[in-house]
């Protein structure tokens, strides 16, 4: 995505960002608005009005876009998908998720409710554009008639069936439903957004030739969905690599427990500087593990605090963070605290450390799988339709060494992780992309 955006603010409690991209957009506006439409629509209107004017549809056109934004963010909440922020930006909004809809129809509905916000302002605008007394004033018609003719195009473009559109999340959800598998719907959606991205700019940029500046945005558009679309598709073989893997398939063993009484400078001398790993699980007295320290926590502390403060004091102790081996991999991507803390302690059904699972482990197994064999998405998916039981495998054969960040001696084997870039933890963010 163009630019890093800056918050401007909480909205029932979704974090709402804007790129430095979208003040250009807002100036590209407020300029051809003032310009060109609010001159022609209105006679005689001096040009400070016109631009005003201009500049007020332009944040009208954000509220919009931000209702939309809100549209599809209140129905992910709704359906237990967590809504990390909503980004204005370049095009208009995305809302970023952690996570997928758990069903076809959660993915429907959610892929309809940003439209169905945007089609009831549509109507709004237009019906009062329509009701308005004659007594008003030429510029508030004006306005009010611009609101309802973007709105309608934003709404037309959203339902344009190129994933990541709305349009193409409603394509995908329907051949989701027919197939039952996400990952293949997922991909077929791509395919199909990223040649109609193709197209656009190729019309884009024959309306620039035939001396139409304005093919310039439809180019602009064909780029942004074709972009996206690639995203998407890249996070979804990685999904589809994912999938059927469990915790205890990539977590490194063997695991080294810090008693939570031992004091932080102790820890740091006997576990960090000996071992040299990242981070370890903090037990109890009775071996259960209460969460995990990491390097930069005791760094943190100042040497009178490494002293007196204990390391289970210090420890991250989040339940979230100590996973069972047997658990899905992809559920545990989707845990916030683990996308946060990036590591998880793997425990037994004592709640005994039996190992560590770090992002790290997942990224570079994935990363060295693709150097192994480049084809594997395909065979990997034949084989589970052969009646393979997914997971399973020996953990004792996938251990890398316990080597949190240290070079990987040896890439795990078997045959499900292939065919993966390396953008692993990109593979939760989740991003549904939006309007014009
Ligand atoms: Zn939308």
């Amino acid at each position: 995505m163009p630019g890093r955006s800056f918050r401007v603010g909480r909205i029932a409690g979704i974090p709402v960002g804007v790129s430095p991209l979208w003040l250009v957009i807002v100036a590209l506006i407020t300029w051809t608005l003032g310009a060109d439409y609010f001159p022609e629509q209105v006679h005689g209107i001096g040009a400070l009005a016109a631009y005003g004017l201009g500049l007020a549809s332009a944040l009208l056109l954000f509220a919009s876009i931000l209702a939309h934004e809100f549209g599809h963010a209140l129905v992910a909440r709704r359906r237990g998908i967590e809504v990390d922020e909503i980004d204005l930006w370049l095009l208009g909004g995305v809302s970023r998720l952690r996570g997928e809809a758990h069903t076809p129809g959660d993915e429907l509905r959610f892929a309809l409710a940003g439209p169905a916000v945007t089609a009831v302002l549509c109507a709004c605008f237009a019906l009062a554009a329509v009701l308005l007394p004659a007594s008003t004033p030429a510029a508030i018609s004006a306005l009010v008639e611009y609101q309802a003719l973007v709105n309608g195009a934003v709404l037309v473009f959203n339902l344009m069936p190129a994933f990541p559109l709305d349009g193409g999340r409603v394509l995908r959800s329907l051949l989701w439903r027919r197939s039952g598998e996400l990952a293949r719907a997922s991909e077929t959606a791509a395919s199909i957004g990223r040649g109609f991205g193709y197209v656009l700019i190729a019309l884009g940029l024959l309306e620039i030739l035939n001396g139409l500046p304005e093919g310039l945005w439809l180019a602009l558009i064909g780029f942004f969905i074709t972009a996206a679309a690639g995203a998407q598709a890249e996070g979804g073989k990685m999904q589809a690599a994912l999938s059927g893997l469990r915790v205890r398939d990539l977590m490194s063993t063997p695991v080294f427990s810090i008693p939570a009484e031992m004091p932080a400078g102790q820890a740091g001398r006997e576990f960090f500087m000996v071992l040299r790993f990242t981070s370890f699980p903090v037990v109890d007295r009775a071996g259960r593990a209460l969460g995990l320290v990491s390097l930069g926590q005791i760094e943190a502390l100042s040497p009178e605090q490494r002293r007196l403060r204990r390391v289970g004091d210090v420890a991250v102790r989040d339940d979230a963070l100590l996973v069972r081996g047997e658990e899905d991999l992809l559920s545990l991507l989707d845990r916030p605290a683990f996308a946060r803390i990036g590591r998880a302690v793997v425990v037994d059904d004592l709640a005994r450390p039996v190992g560590m699972l770090s992002m790290t482990d997942i990224q570079r197994a994935l990363r060295a799988s693709v150097l192994r064999e480049p084809s594997g998405v395909r065979q990997r998916s034949q084989r589970r339709h052969a009646g393979d039981p997914p997971g399973g495998v020996d953990a004792a054969e996938h251990a890398d060494g316990h080597a949190h960040e240290q070079p990987a001696p040896e890439p795990p084997r078997g045959d499900r992780r292939r065919h993966v870039g390396a953008h692993a933890e990109r593979m939760h963010e989740q991003a549904a992309a939006d309007h014009a």
